[in-house]
């Protein structure tokens, strides 16, 4: 009797590791959602498209993204959070995830507890832009006229916590004057109503507005890096126009529901490095100003050491101006 239950203990402890390593062995068996927390034809948008795209060859299945705009990407951060921890549903965000965990008040979620990071991406430069034909010449005429006309002038964000809401906030103070906020879903349609007239001026990634730069679509008036963008050469540094310490650059990273297992998260870390080396990638990335996250910043580890001291770098920050949403 005994050494029957064993053998039937045995079989069943065999059959269960089977089982298990096999299902971890063949991830992905099925389409993979990537949710981006902000409107489709925006800069988060192209940077997990292009990745999807590599991860798919990689993977061997479908990496699908979905949009999930709105409350600054908290909407969607929120969906993969609460999703089933399985490696079906992850998520592609920038820096606005971690300044989020101060910003919202009631966040229905931890930006620290709740995710498995799967790696950094790419640090992306920014960029002020106004509408065609917009006054001002350059970025110190532009500085004059929002000093002059503050609430007449409109900026358009992807709500509170977004990158072009923080590098909005970060302008006004330095220039010393309100401007009037208009809010979208993400930056690709807040771009669609600039490159209209509806809106005066946007604060946003080079993956969404280099091509805009190019095609003389917008008026361009500076970067927000620290160095210029190779691929705007001509484009200012806001420090050069006079804004000390002006330096706003937007990293993007990739998570996964909290209690992922280990294997798909270091399988989705291994597609994650090798997308980032994938020529098509590094070219495409190059073109829209930015550069695949450097190497020594792109283990899980990293990332997650990396989210907790983002989160505590923008406390105090976010605690000073005394922004806050619900
Ligand atoms: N660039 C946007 C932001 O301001 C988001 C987006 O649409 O990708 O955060």
């Amino acid at each position: 009797m005994k050494l029957k239950h064993a053998i039937v203990a045995l079989a069943a402890l065999f059959g269960v590791a089977a089982t298990g390593a096999e299902a971890q062995q063949a991830y992905p068996t099925r389409p993979i959602t990537v949710i981006v927390p902000f409107a489709a034809g925006g800069p988060t948008d192209t940077v997990a498209r292009l990745i999807a795209e590599s991860m798919t060859k990689t993977l061997g299945q479908q990496v699908l993204v979905e949009n999930v705009g709105g409350a600054g990407g908290t909407r969607g951060a929120g969906q993969v959070a609460k999703a089933a921890p399985d490696g079906y549903t992850l998520l592609i965000h920038h820096i606005g995830h971690v300044t989020a965990a101060t910003l919202y008040r009631k966040l229905p979620y931890s930006v620290v507890n709740d995710f498995e990071e799967a790696g950094l991406i790419t640090p992306v430069p920014m960029t002020i832009i106004g509408k065609p034909g917009m006054e001002p010449k350059n970025i110190t005429d532009l500085i004059d006229y929002v000093k002059k006309n503050k609430e007449k002038v409109t900026y358009g964000n992807a709500g509170v916590g977004s990158a072009s809401h923080l590098c909005g906030m970060l302008f006004m103070s330095k220039v010393g004057a309100q401007m009037t906020t208009v809010p979208y879903q993400g930056t690709g349609p807040a771009m669609n109503d600039l490159v209209g007239g509806q809106i005066d001026l946007l604060c946003d990634q080079t993956t969404n507005t280099t091509g805009q730069i190019r095609g003389g679509k917008v008026k361009a008036y500076a970067v927000t890096t620290k160095d210029r963008v190779k691929s705007l050469g001509d484009l200012p540094t806001l420090q050069e126009s006079g804004m000390k310490d002006f330096e706003v650059t937007i990293w993007h990273g990739m998570y996964a529901p909290k209690g992922t297992p280990k294997d798909i998260m270091d399988k989705l870390n291994a597609a994650l490095n090798t997308a980032l080396e994938d020529p098509k990638v590094i070219a495409r990335f190059a073109d829209l100003g930015t550069e695949p996250e450097a190497k020594d910043r792109r283990s899980r580890e990293f990332h997650k050491q990396f989210v907790a001291s983002e989160v505590a770098k923008w406390k105090p920050i976010i605690e000073a101006a005394g922004v806050y949403a619900d």
